[in-house]
């Protein structure tokens, strides 16, 4: 998607824009199945929660995605996007058993991550199989909120409870299908996962009952120049080696699955913002968007940085500007960054914004929340509306004796 491309976007749809390349969501997707091409059956289940969008949704199911969810409203939007039941895999932390028996009504794939959870399951469903996530203690991941494998992460059963979990699923006669662990976002380590896995199949060996191990996710995609990604072809190449021999050992086809969100999204995007102000104050040089924190979250909730262009002056006099947004408190994008020459009114391009970032908009300050495109071999169709004051309003109820 060129410069011009994307300007003229925001001439039609308007600022600020989501931008989606589902060449590039096919692209990755592609990339990934083909790492672990060693493995006769390999399934991704794109993790829902990095970008919600129907279409989205609809595009990677028709790639052969399934879908991993970390609520029933995810698995309803899987639902409604088409997927079949049996595609649509449910990941919770911390969730009410309600939920987790809405979850079964509805007949998608469960694991969980906690004993209670799991006691509470096996008698209320009596021979229903479930796989479990467990925490293989493992320090992985770019940020400790996004963390999540490690001995004091609130994620998983501890692989040390084994006999605990041993014991909860011989009383219930609850089957267990499939062991999964999640360690993590933005590893860049692979040995990581290896060492994650080992662990897993450890578990795993625990049970005459296992169909699938599920390596969850935490591929790390670039998001700065130079960053270091996972190098996926050589994580397939020692991953597929060791599930391989596992499954011969195991003596049974299993399953291997993996949660890719910001692998298969985060690229794909861009955010376009159109420049309010330029204000220059005695160290900085700022530009003001029309945009903030509430429609990208990730610089200021987990120090992320996103490549930031001046599309529209991309080849202009190069000056040094913090890029901020509108929103009353700290709230900044990007700092320190080489821009062409910014005038009012130019377009903003943030890079990899496909992954958490529409997904964890909110109407802080009362914003609506932006429209969303999806480009599909150079066509762009409009995918979410502007939000609007109605937005704004809905579901708030006035005390009429007020
Ligand atoms: C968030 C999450 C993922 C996706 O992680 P990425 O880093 O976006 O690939 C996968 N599995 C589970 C259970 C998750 O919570």
């Amino acid at each position: 998607m060129d410069n011009q491309f994307l300007i003229s976007l925001t001439e039609k749809y308007g600022a600020p824009l989501y931008v989606y390349n589902a060449d590039v969501i096919e692209h990755q997707y592609n990339r990934m199945m083909n790492a672990f091409s060693s493995v006769k059956n390999v399934k991704l289940n794109y993790a829902v929660k990095s970008n919600t969008n129907i279409n989205v949704l609809k595009f990677l199911k028709n790639l052969g995605s399934g879908g991993d969810c970390v609520s029933v409203q995810e698995i309803k939007l899987c639902l409604a996007a088409g997927f079949d039941v049996k595609d649509i895999s449910y990941t919770p932390n911390g969730v009410s058993f309600k939920e987790i028996s809405e979850a079964k009504e509805l007949g998608v794939k469960i694991t969980l991550d906690n004993l209670s959870s799991l006691d509470k399951f096996g008698k209320a469903f009596p021979n229903a199989p479930v796989s479990l996530r467990i925490n293989p203690h493992i320090m992985a991941g770019g940020n400790a909120k996004i963390s999540v494998g490690h001995v004091d992460s609130k994620f998983g059963i501890s692989h040390t409870q084994i006999e605990e979990i041993k014991k909860i699923v011989t009383e219930n006669g609850t089957p267990v299908n499939g062991v999964h662990m999640h360690t993590g976002s933005d590893i860049k380590d692979p040995s990581a996962f290896v060492e994650a896995m080992e662990v897993l199949l450890g578990i795993a060996r625990q049970f005459d009952t296992i169909e699938f191990i599920d390596l969850g996710s935490g591929f790390k995609v670039p998001y700065k120049d130079g960053d270091h990604a996972t190098n996926l072809e050589e994580l397939g190449q020692v991953l597929g080696t060791s599930f391989n021999a596992f499954c011969k050992e195991y003596g049974k086809e299993l399953k291997l699955i993996f949660e890719p969100g910001k692998f298969l999204v985060s690229e794909s995007g861009k955010f376009l913002a159109k420049v309010n102000v330029i204000k220059q104050t005695p160290n900085i040089n700022f530009v003001g968007v029309d945009s903030g924190l509430n429609h990208l979250m990730r610089p200021m909730m987990y120090d992320a940085y996103h490549r930031v262009h001046n599309i529209s002056n991309p080849n202009g006099e190069k000056q040094t500007y913090n890029v901020v947004g509108y929103i009353c408190e700290t709230d900044t994008f990007a700092s320190d960054r080489e821009l062409g020459k910014v005038s009012e009114g130019d377009i903003i391009c943030m890079d990899n914004a496909g992954a958490y970032c529409f997904s964890m908009a909110s109407n802080y300050n009362s914003r609506f929340k932006p429209a969303e495109v999806l480009v599909i071999k150079g066509k762009d169709y409009l995918i979410r509306e502007r939000e609007t004051f109605e937005d704004i309003l809905k579901g708030q109820i006035m005390i009429d004796s007020l």
